[in-house]
C-alpha cells in the first residue's frame, strides 16, 4: 500500500495549523511532550478499556469512522469499540481525547498526536472521529486519516525542525536512528517522515515488510501484497512511481539475509525510470524483530558497463 498523496494546498493548511501551535510553545527541543500541547489546547486526554465499563457506558450517537457516519442512533461506546475495533476516539464537544489502554504504549504517541490532528485540522472540526486500528497507522484509504497522520507527523518531529536536521547528513539507517532516539518517535514513524519530508529533492522509497527471506516469512504472507507499507518521497513517485511494490519486495529479499535482527543486508539496485532510463538506488534493510524496514535511495544515472538486473 503507497502512502497517499495529500495535495499542495493541504499541506500548506495543515503546516499552517501545526506552525501556530509550536509557535504557542516557544521554541521546543525536541522530544516533544504531547501534555503540552493537550495543554495549549486545552485538550482533555483519557483512556478506555473493553474491560473497564465506567467510560463505556457513556452513549453516543454521532461517531463517524474515516469520515462516515456510522451510528444511526445512540450507542454504547462499549458496543461501537467492540463492533468497530476502535483503538482511538476524538470527541470534539468534549475536547476529549480516548485512547485504547490495551495497546502497547509505544503506539500511544502516535495515536495521541493523530486525535490532536483532526482537532487542528479546521475541517474536521465537525466530525466525531473513531479510529481502528487499520486507519490508524501512518497510512489508510481515506484522505482524512491521512491528513490526521500528516498532522500527527509534522506535530511529533517538530515542523521544519525535523528536516532541517535530517538533511544535514547523508540519508542512511544510521541517520534515521538517531532522528528516532532524539524525536522520540518509533524507527517506522521515523522513516515515514524522513522519505516525505528529508528527500530535499531526491528520490527516496521506504518499505515496511515482513522479514524478506523466504524461510523466515510468516504464514499468512500475501505474495501479491508482500508491503505493509510503501512510502514514496515525491520526487520518487513523480519519476519511478510506477515501481511496483512486489518487484521492490523480491528485489529486497535477493539481498536479504535470515537473521532475525539487525541489519539484513545492502545492495544497490537499478531501478528504471519514467522514461526508461536506468538509475542506480542504494538499498539498506534491517529488521527490528518485529518487521523489517528498508530504505532505498538515488545515487546516480546507471551507466551500463555489466548486465545488470532492471526492472520496473
Ligand atoms: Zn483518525
Amino acid at each position: 500500500m503507497k502512502n497517499v498523496n495529500l495535495g499542495h494546498r493541504t499541506i500548506v493548511d495543515i503546516d499552517g495549523q501545526v506552525a501556530k501551535v509550536l509557535k504557542g510553545l516557544g521554541n521546543l527541543e525536541p522530544p516533544l511532550d504531547l501534555r503540552v500541547v493537550r495543554e495549549l489546547l486545552k485538550l482533555d486526554r483519557g483512556y478506555y478499556s473493553t474491560t473497564d465499563d465506567r467510560l463505556l457506558r457513556e452513549t453516543f450517537s454521532r461517531m463517524k469512522v474515516a469520515g462516515k457516519q456510522v451510528l444511526l442512533r445512540p450507542t454504547l461506546l462499549r458496543d461501537a469499540v467492540r463492533s468497530l475495533s476502535l483503538k482511538a476516539l476524538y470527541l470534539p464537544d468534549q475536547k476529549r481525547i480516548l485512547l485504547d489502554k490495551n495497546l502497547p504504549p509505544i503506539k500511544h504517541r502516535w495515536n495521541e498526536a493523530h486525535e490532536i490532528g483532526h482537532d487542528l485540522i479546521p475541517w474536521h472540526a465537525d466530525m466525531m472521529l473513531g479510529d481502528t486500528e487499520h486507519t490508524l497507522t501512518p497510512v489508510c484509504h481515506e484522505l482524512i486519516e491521512a491528513e490526521a497522520n500528516y498532522a500527527a507527523g509534522r506535530i511529533l518531529f517538530l515542523g521544519d525542525r525535523f528536516a532541517a536536521e535530517a538533511t544535514s547528513s547523508s540519508p542512511n539507517f544510521d541517520l534515521v536512528r538517531g532522528l528516532s532516539k532524539r524525536f522520540g518517535n518509533t524507527m517506522t514513524s521515523t522513516l515515514w517522515r524522513f522519505v516525505e519530508q528529508a528527500h530535499a529533492g531526491r528520490p527516496m522509497v521506504a518499505l515496511v515488510t515482513g522479514h524478506p527471506h523466504p524461510t523466515r516469512r510468516k504464514p499468512g504472507f500475501d505474495p501479491s501484497n508482500p508491503c505493509r507499507y510503501c512510502v514514496e518521497s515525491p520526487p520518487f513517485r513523480e519519476r519511478f512511481g510506477m515501481t511496483r511494490e512486489v518487484d521492490l519486495f523480491s528485489a529486497i529479499a535477493g539481498y536479504c539475509g535470515a537473521q532475525g535482527g539487525g541489519v539484513l543486508g545492502q545492495c544497490e539496485l537499478v531501478l528504471s525510470d519514467l522514461n526508461g532510463d536506468p538509475h542506480l538506488f542504494d538499498f539498506e534493510t534491517f529488521f527490528n524483530s518485529h518487521e523489517a524496514l528498508t530504505l532505498g535511495v538515488w545515487l546516480k544515472p546507471h551507466v551500463r558497463t555489466a548486465p545488470v538486473s532492471i526492472f520496473r
